[in-house]
Parts: C-alpha cells; sequence; structure tokens
C-alpha cells in the first residue's frame, strides 16, 4: 500500500442504543481506489459520513493525511462526496452546478473560474455542456455534473456513496469503467460505497467487507475471492459450494482433508485463509472450478460422479445442479456453453472434474 492518506482507529459509533460501527481500523492509501462492500443496513454510509465529517463518532480516531480530524468540521476537510441521488440544482446550468463550490474563492477571477469548469467538464466526457440546463440531462449526465463538481474542488479524497446504483444496468457498467480511468487520471483517492461484489471487484485496488458494523475481511478483489476469511465472506462475493469434511494437519506440510462427494484431498495451507484446526471443517469450491466432463473426455484431474438435478441456461454459460455420489445437497457448476458442448438434461449421469488447488477449507460451523 501506499501512504496512507486515511487512517481510521478502532472507529465507534453509537446511534442512542444501536452501535452501528464495531470498531473500525484500517488504512486507505494515497491514490488508492478502494471500496466498502456489504449488505444493506451494514454501516457502509456511516462510515464514510464520518471520513467526511458529516456524522461525529462515539469513540476512536480518524486522521486524514496524518491529521487527527476531532473537531474539524466537513468544510475544512480535505475531502468531497459523491451522493447517490443527483444532488445538482436543476435551475442552474451545468456550468453552474460545477461552479458552485468555487463562488467563494476571491483568488480566482471569472475566467479562471471558466477554464477550471471546462476542465472538470472535460474529464467527465461533459465538455461544451456547461451552458445546457440541469434539469435537461439524463441520469447518467447528471452523475457526471456531480462528479465535476466534486472534482473541480481538488480534494485530496473523493468519497461515492453508492453513486451508480440509481443507474439502469448497461449505463451502469459503462461508468464504471469511466469512474476507474477517472480515478487514474486524477490520482486521487477513492472510497466507493457499493452492495454490488461484482462492482467493488471490477473497480477497486482493495475491499473492505463489511458485516453488522465491522470489516469482515480487507483484501484485494482476488484474494478476497479465492481465499475468502469465512464463509460468510465467501457467500457474499460470488457463488461458493460447501461441502462438509474431515481435516487433519500434517505438521507444516499440506493438510488431508476428507471432503464429502469428492473424496481425500490434500490442501496447501494458503487455502485455509481463516486458519485449519483438525476435526470437523467445511471445504469451498467455486462453481467454475468444477468441469462436467463431456462423453469420453480424458482429464489429469480427480473425478466425482453424479447426476444433473437442475439447470439453469444463461446463453454464454450453463449453471448445473449436480447431484454428488455421497451427499446431499448438489453443488452448483457453471459451464462455458462452447460449439460442440450440447446443454445436458436433467437426470443425466455426469462426471465431474475438479483440482485440490482450487478448495478453501474454513472451520465448521
Ligand atoms: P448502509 O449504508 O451500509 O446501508 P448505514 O450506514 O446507512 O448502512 O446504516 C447502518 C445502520 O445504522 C442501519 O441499521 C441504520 O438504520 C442505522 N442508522 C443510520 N443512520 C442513522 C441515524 N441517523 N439514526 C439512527 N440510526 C441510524
Ligand atoms: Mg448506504
Amino acid at each position: 500500500m501506499t501512504r496512507p492518506i486515511i487512517t481510521l482507529r478502532d472507529v465507534q459509533k453509537y446511534y442512542g442504543d444501536y452501535h452501528a460501527l464495531r470498531g473500525i481500523t484500517a488504512e486507505i492509501g494515497e491514490g488508492e481506489f478502494f471500496s466498502l462492500l456489504g449488505p444493506s443496513g451494514c454501516g457502509k454510509t456511516t462510515l464514510l459520513r464520518t471520513i467526511a465529517g458529516f456524522e461525529d463518532i462515539t469513540s476512536g480516531a480518524v486522521l486524514l493525511d496524518g491529521q487527527p480530524m476531532e473537531g474539524v468540521p466537513a468544510n475544512r476537510r480535505p475531502t468531497n462526496m459523491v451522493f447517490q441521488s443527483y444532488a445538482i440544482f436543476p435551475h442552474l446550468s451545468v456550468a453552474e452546478n460545477v461552479g458552485f463550490g468555487l463562488r467563494r474563492r476571491t483568488d480566482l477571477d471569472r475566467r479562471a473560474k471558466q477554464t477550471l469548469v471546462e476542465e472538470a467538464l472535460t474529464m467527465v466526457g461533459l465538455g461544451g455542456y456547461g451552458a445546457r440546463a440541469a434539469h435537461a440531462l439524463s441520469g447518467g449526465q447528471r452523475q457526471r455534473v456531480a462528479l465535476a463538481r466534486a472534482l473541480i474542488l481538488k480534494p485530496k479524497v473523493l468519497l461515492l456513496d453508492e453513486p451508480l446504483s440509481a443507474l439502469d444496468k448497461k449505463l451502469r457498467e459503462q461508468m464504471q469503467f469511466e469512474l476507474r480511468r477517472l480515478q487514474r487520471q486524477v490520482g486521487i483517492t477513492f472510497v466507493l460505497v457499493t452492495h454490488d461484489q461484482e462492482e467493488a471487484l471490477i473497480m477497486s485496488d482493495r475491499v473492505a467487507v463489511m458485516f453488522e458494523g465491522q470489516i469482515a475481511q480487507l483484501d484485494s478483489p482476488q484474494n478476497l475471492y479465492r481465499r475468502p476469511l469465512n464463509r460468510q465472506v465467501a457467500d457474499f462475493i460470488g457463488v461458493m459450494n460447501f461441502l462438509p469434511a474431515t481435516v487433519s494437519v500434517e505438521d507444516g506440510q499440506g493438510i488431508n482433508a476428507d471432503v464429502a462427494g469428492l473424496g481425500r484431498a490434500v490442501i496447501d495451507p494458503e487455502q485455509a485463509p481463516g486458519g485449519a484446526t483438525s476435526g470437523a471443517a467445511c471445504v469451498g469450491i467455486r462453481p467454475e472450478m468444477m468441469s462436467i466432463l463431456y462423453e469420453n473426455e480424458q482429464t489429469d484431474r480427480r473425478i466425482a460422479e453424479g447426476v444433473v438435478e437442475e439447470r439453469a441456461y444463461y446463453g454464454d454459460m450453463t449453471y448445473y445442479d449436480v447431484r454428488l455420489d455421497g451427499i446431499e445437497k448438489p453443488v452448483t457448476i457453471s459451464m462455458k456453453n462452447i460449439v460442440g458442448r450440447p446443454v445436458l438434461d436433467r437426470g443425466t449421469a455426469t462426471r465431474v472434474s475438479w483440482d485440490a488447488r482450487s478448495l478453501v477449507l474454513f472451520n465448521a460451523a
């Protein structure tokens, strides 16, 4: 990580009796694209507002660029915020909206302000739109105006609270791409709040996964997906099959596991990010880490046998629920649809290949 621009030390927040933030400790680096990801109500907005200074904390500390923020009001902090609903003024022009934060800047003349406004608009892909009425813009364009207005003040940190959630899917995907490009271009720290795991993985350098006012795991997208610390994180980040297992740890070497439906496997201790204890445990495997073998297809990988119970055709992919011999609950397997590979019917007996390197070990419970 680069030099920390945001430092959170055991941040606690109560709303009356309600414990909304339960000891948040984290560092966010200069120039990082960082996301707060978690289900609705877990405290993401509250945490963002405590960084911005819109919310007091009950105890702990928030430091920005090394400075303690206790008693520092929002307008004196090196942060700016973009909200979920486009908080723009419909009766003003686009340029007036973007230049709003400059209105008290006596050090800049009219010309200088105009230049800054036009630069900010160009940055968000709205060059030449300055004279338009804000109320005549589409949803995506309004959110760009809100971004330009936040960036023109040159904050060290831009805080974004679900800025894309009101947009439809296609536009949201386009804006995700542009937001990432914009962040690289301006080089300032972005902290994005989202409840959409895919959005967090696509856009972020690092992600903090939050549940009930706490950070469950703070990691890179790849580590979160491949080595989730516990089942709750694994389940929130995509789909994972969980199989009961019995394990014995061999000193320093591999972890021997007897996995329901798959059989014996040796698991690398790296694949037990939450730590491994002997006895009853649980093994996770992602749907794309198993593969259905077609007819006489050969493989060097391990094989399990089962029956297709259900299938869901998505065009590019088909998801199968396959009940492996010896287990009650079917596993989900995703297969790319390629030419020459038919979509299998329910009731088809299949062979399933898998690789011990893709298993993740969790403690039982
Ligand atoms: P998220 O953004 O992750 O959906 P929030 O940070 O908005 O969650 O809210 C976290 C919890 O704190 C929720 O249970 C919410 O009801 C509660 N909460 C948020 N703001 C207030 C407030 N001003 N007064 C009382 N409770 C609040
Ligand atoms: Mg929220």
